[in-house]
């Protein structure tokens, strides 16, 4: 047997098959996607309504559901919790669009690298996000306080008609994206065909789709229109409550500091998330497509929507104790992605927690046979379980919960419920990607690391 052969992972090598690409898609999983692709836009809808016209309260909106429907006056019902369009929703929206990706195509911009993708491509990506947050908040506040145009309420003022707008281009984006994957794909050996149409309109064909060589779907959509956006909607709720109550709580103070942090995180370690699984890893279907124009705006905000329907301030010690749990989250999930990223740059010649770091040199191969090298570190917070860094992300969901108020409701913390299931059942993805990608290599780091995520417990 060469060396060569032996890097190559027999899974690999019996099936003829290469990580992220070829697998079985059961009728459960076909079925789950159909029900995404059909129902995920009513499921915000309804938080949207909960919020709007029951305070938050998703008892009440389901209360008077059941209600209407004995009394007989569902329709009636109907109307009155569904958002409406309006041409503002729509020129507003598309405004935005259009704008920022002006700003990704032409603003100045570094340039990031990806990671190698399972046909052995590895692509450059303009990195400008930090500058286009600066500017795009900028010109909103200076264009609502110097001109009087329109007030910096305006997103909580139009945000029934931007989630009928915002739906219309996920749902276009998703049905372009499929076509484009088979009429004009831009790396056509990147392309993943599972046989299942339902499934890849939701997780994607095209793994890197692009217009040009610039234009990359994935980073401009989960970055700009939604991230970019995360902190202005915000801030335009704080805005609302202000001119609602004439002061704006503490809570939503804290609230809009914590969700900046992970924001401006985003931006600043913009490079660092190239490697990430969103962009080094999924395909773009609806999963991403219409969650980051939809459900990335929607449901990432709604504490402040909540807090803007339930104006708590929070006492000294309650706002102190959140505030810390948020940062410890934070410092978590920075050095902990920060180990991995860095370990790997510097081919394992840097300390970690004081000590060289530990790790196990891995192989891979890619769809043009080609065997390339890898680490997997084994130290500091990878050596703890093999995702830490999810944990760290945990904590401050949970204070972002935490900042509306101590007592418990669903909307605050439905933040952390979506995060925990995304994380949990990402980590079983990601398990089997490992597998099939660096096969012994990766059995040999389950054993040095042997919990996915809790010590002891998981
Ligand atoms: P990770 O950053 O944990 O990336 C996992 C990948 O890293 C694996 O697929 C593997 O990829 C590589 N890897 C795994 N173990 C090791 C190791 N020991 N040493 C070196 N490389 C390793 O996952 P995510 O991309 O999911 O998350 C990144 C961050 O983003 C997390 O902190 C997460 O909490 C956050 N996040 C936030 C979301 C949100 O919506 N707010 C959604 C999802 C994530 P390979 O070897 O192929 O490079």
């Amino acid at each position: 047997m060469s060396s060569e052969d032996r890097l190559i992972p027999a899974s690999i090598k019996e099936n003829n098959l290469t990580w992220g690409r070829a697998q079985e898609i059961s009728y459960q999983n076909r079925l789950t996607c159909l029900l995404l692709l059909l129902l995920t836009p009513f499921w915000v809808s309804f938080l949207w309504a909960s919020c709007t016209y029951y305070n938050c309260s998703v008892v009440n909106i389901i209360y008077d559901f059941f209600a209407s429907l004995s009394e007989g006056t569902l329709f009636e019902f109907l109307i009155k919790v569904t958002p409406a369009p309006t041409f503002k929703g729509f020129g507003l929206y598309i405004f935005w669009v259009l704008f920022q990706a002006l700003m990704y195509m032409y603003w100045p911009s570094n340039i990031g690298t990806g990671q190698m993708t399972p046909a052995g491509n590895i692509l450059s990506y303009r990195v400008n996000g930090l500058r286009v947050w600066v500017v795009t908040h900028i010109l909103f506040i200076l264009g609502a306080s110097i001109t009087g145009l329109y007030s910096m309420a305006i997103i909580q003022e139009n945000w029934g008609a931007l989630l009928i707008a915002t739906n219309c281009l996920g749902y276009l984006l998703t049905v372009f994206v499929y076509f484009k994957a088979y009429y004009f794909p831009t790396h056509k050996e990147d392309c993943k065909f599972s046989g299942s149409t339902i499934y890849d309109l939701y997780m994607g064909i095209e793994h890197n789709p692009r217009i040009g060589d610039t234009f990359d779907f994935k980073l401009f959509f989960n970055g700009r229109p939604g991230i970019v956006a995360w902190t202005l909607i915000n801030l335009s709720f704080a805005v609302a409550q202000y001119k609602q109550l004439g002061f704006v709580t503490n809570s939503m103070v804290l609230l809009n500091f914590l969700h900046a942090i992970y924001v401006v995180d985003f931006f600043y370690f913009e490079d660092w998330y190239l490697r990430t699984i969103d962009i080094a890893h999924d395909h773009f279907g609806y999963y991403l497509a219409w969650g980051d124009c939809v459900w990335l705006p929607f449901t990432y905000t709604l504490q402040s929507h909540y807090i803007y329907r339930n104006p708590e301030s929070l006492s000294w010690f309650s706002f102190i104790f959140v505030l810390t749990i948020g940062l410890v989250g934070y410092y978590i999930f920075r050095h902990a992605n920060n180990q991995k990223d860095l370990v790997r740059k510097s081919d394992g010649n840097i300390n970690i927690w004081g000590a060289p770091a530990r790790f196990i040199r891995a192989s891979y191969t890619t769809s043009d046979n080609k065997v390339h090298n890898s680490i997997l570190l084994t130290s500091g917070f990878w050596g703890i379980s093999r995702h830490f860094n999810y944990i760290g992300d945990l904590l401050m969901c949970l204070s972002f919960g935490m900042a509306c108020g101590l007592q418990f409701d669903f909307i605050p913390y439905y933040y952390l419920i979506y995060m925990t299931i995304l994380l949990v059942h990402r980590i079983s993805r990601d398990q089997d990607r490992c597998k099939a990608k660096y096969g012994i290599f990766w059995d040999q780091y389950c054993e040095a690391v042997p919990y996915k995520l809790i010590p002891f417990i998981y």
